[in-house]
């Protein structure tokens, strides 16, 4: 009676998306919306939106075609919030889906489908707990090693291989469920999809081949038991496919012509078509590209979760975090991010990429376009002694206007008590130029004064004057780990501490005060900022120079 309706004929929903498809090649882009999208993503993205299609020579446009997928298997980890960033970042990165699916869209689906395996003989209700089934799992592993090294003839076969294997004990490495008749194992399933099964007590698994030397095709859980609410199918379902079961079925009844994924998912290859065999249905073709990782920073969802709940950071879109949010609020766009994609292409290489290349797009993008203005990170005040005149006067720098009035804010770092050769700024009985003004020389306890202009000083400062002055914070970025390639043992010992400055006493040109969140600028000689999304905040996207290249 509440048994839902099924799809009835898988065939008839195959031959639908197969007449939809005529002529066009289709990717897809499966993020699980249990976190936020991260620059290993925007990689993804731009394969699946733009490279693929380009290595494969297809430059009509109109026969390109992506599906966005929330591959929405697991509810406990998956929530509305997770849904609505990976949407609106999808859309930021400027790509157009085709579609926006769920694989919890064809649930329905997936159980009918599920019943025609268990009907073939092909999966069976498993009532072995998760230790027993891990149990089973080391046997079927073990032997699999034992019979590689007996196949290489090795002359040393470990002991604890060969107790390991229990080859005294012939069905010790599978389910002592797997041959139940089918009547039962579809009674069963009807309990489980019923809630009247308690959660863990049994899974629904494919019979697959334990003897395998891929260990990926150790008869896998196709189903469990979950009582969960769904943040797309709410309280519908008690039982959910994996993704081993679910992504090549979705990837098949979305008629995906290339399903591209990170090398990981090799070894899943031959499971992914066993099941695709199993149902007899149509076979996407699949390919690997090496998974991005860069220097400096985790790209895990784990990883970045566990970051944002201990307070590492401010948020998923803190300005530190290699998110797709994070990025955009640190002043990245689309064109940096995916200049970066572009350049580190896709290979099968595992490649840890230096941030330091990440950056580079973000200058090249930002040299052009970003306006000039001052700001000082810690004001030092000097008051000035000079002609009236000067300070009636307006001075242009580029694209905007300058007060000089009787007091003016140089930055802390710029100002020394005792000179020295190798340092440009400001000391007692010194001369320099404030930037696109007049040069002044410091006397001491703050005073200074305006002198003659017709020499051209090492030391070119950038400054405010009291009347240009408004109040802001400035916040400056460093690495978020210490160390260049994480150690997955002891990441959280490697977190930097120091990874963010704030400057809360800065002062900025008032130009600038009213510009909308996310507006770039050039702080002379300090970096480009981006306004944040409290208009008072300016994180730094990147310094203006490389500090490799200085
Ligand atoms: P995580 O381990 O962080 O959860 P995931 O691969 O499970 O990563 P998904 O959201 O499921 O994350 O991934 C969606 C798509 O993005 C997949 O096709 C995946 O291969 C790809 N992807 C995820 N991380 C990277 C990365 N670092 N480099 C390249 N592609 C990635
Ligand atoms: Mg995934
Ligand atoms: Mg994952």
């Amino acid at each position: 009676e509440d048994v839902p309706q099924l799809c009835g004929n898988p065939a008839e929903v195959l031959a639908e998306h197969y007449a939809i498809n005529d002529g066009v090649v289709r990717t897809r882009f499966p993020p699980e919306p249990n976190g936020y999208l991260h620059i290993g993503h925007a990689k993804s993205m731009n394969m699946n939106f733009k490279l693929a299609f380009e290595k494969l020579g297809i430059e009509d446009g109109s026969r390109r075609e992506c599906v966005f997928r929330y591959d929405d298997t697991n509810p406990e980890k998956e929530n509305r919030e997770f849904v609505e960033s990976l949407r609106k970042d999808v859309a930021w990165m400027g790509w157009s889906p085709i579609q926006v699916t769920h694989t919890s869209d064809y649930f329905e689906a997936l159980y009918a489908m599920a019943l025609e395996l268990i009907r073939a003989g092909k999966a069976y209700v498993c009532e072995q707990s998760p230790a027993e089934i891990e149990a089973c799992r080391g046997v079927a592993k073990a032997r699999a090693a034992l019979r590689r090294l007996r196949e290489s003839n090795s002359r040393t076969i470990p002991e604890d291989v060969v107790v390991a294997a229990r080859e005294d004990t012939p069905g010790a490495h599978e389910s002592p469920y797997r041959d139940r008749p089918v009547s039962e194992n579809l009674a069963s399933f009807e309990k489980m999809r019923r809630g009247q099964v308690a959660e863990g007590a049994m899974t629904l698994r494919l019979k697959m081949d334990n003897d395998a030397t891929n260990f990926n095709m150790f008869d896998q859980v196709a189903y469990r038991i979950k009582f969960s609410p769904h943040p797309n199918t709410g309280d519908a379902w008690c039982v959910y496919p994996t993704y081993d079961y679910t992504h090549c079925v979705v990837d098949s009844l979305e008629h995906v012509d290339y399903s591209i994924c990170t090398l990981e998912f090799e070894t899943r290859r031959e499971s992914y078509y066993w099941v695709l065999d199993a149902l007899d249905i149509y076979r996407p073709k699949v390919f690997e590209m090496s998974r991005l990782n860069i220097t400096y920073t985790v790209l895990s969802k784990r990883k970045l979760a566990k970051l944002v709940d201990t307070k590492v950071v401010r948020g998923w879109d803190d300005p530190r975090m290699p998110t797709i949010s994070g990025l955009r609020r640190r002043g990245y766009s689309p064109a940096a991010l995916n200049s970066f994609c572009d350049d580190i292409g896709v290979t099968r290489n595992e490649n840890l990429i230096d941030y330091v290349r990440l950056q580079h797009f973000a200058r090249l993008d930002l040299e052009p376009r970003a306006p000039r203005r001052m700001a000082v990170r810690e004001p030092f005040r000097i008051d000035l002694d000079g002609p009236d005149e000067v300070f009636r006067r307006d001075y242009h720098a580029q694209g905007y206007t300058l007060r000089l009035s009787r007091t003016i804010y140089i930055d802390r770092k710029d100002y020394r008590d005792v000179d020295s050769p190798d340092f440009f700024g400001l000391a007692p009985q010194k001369i320099v130029r404030l930037r696109h003004a007049v040069n002044i020389r410091y006397e001491s306890d703050g005073k200074g004064v305006v002198v003659d202009d017709s020499i051209d000083p090492k030391g070119k400062l950038h400054w405010v004057s009291e009347e240009d002055a408004v109040e802001c914070e400035l916040r400056d970025y460093d690495r978020l780990f210490v160390v260049p390639k994480i150690d997955e043992s002891k990441w959280e010992k490697q977190i930097n501490p120091n990874s963010e400055v704030v400057y809360d006493t800065a002062l900025v040109h008032h130009s600038v005060k009213d510009w909308a969140p996310l507006t770039s600028v050039q702080f002379e000689r300090l970096g480009f900022y981006c306004v944040d999304y409290d208009g008072k905040v300016f994180n730094r996207t990147v310094e203006l120079r490389s500090e490799t290249a200085a």
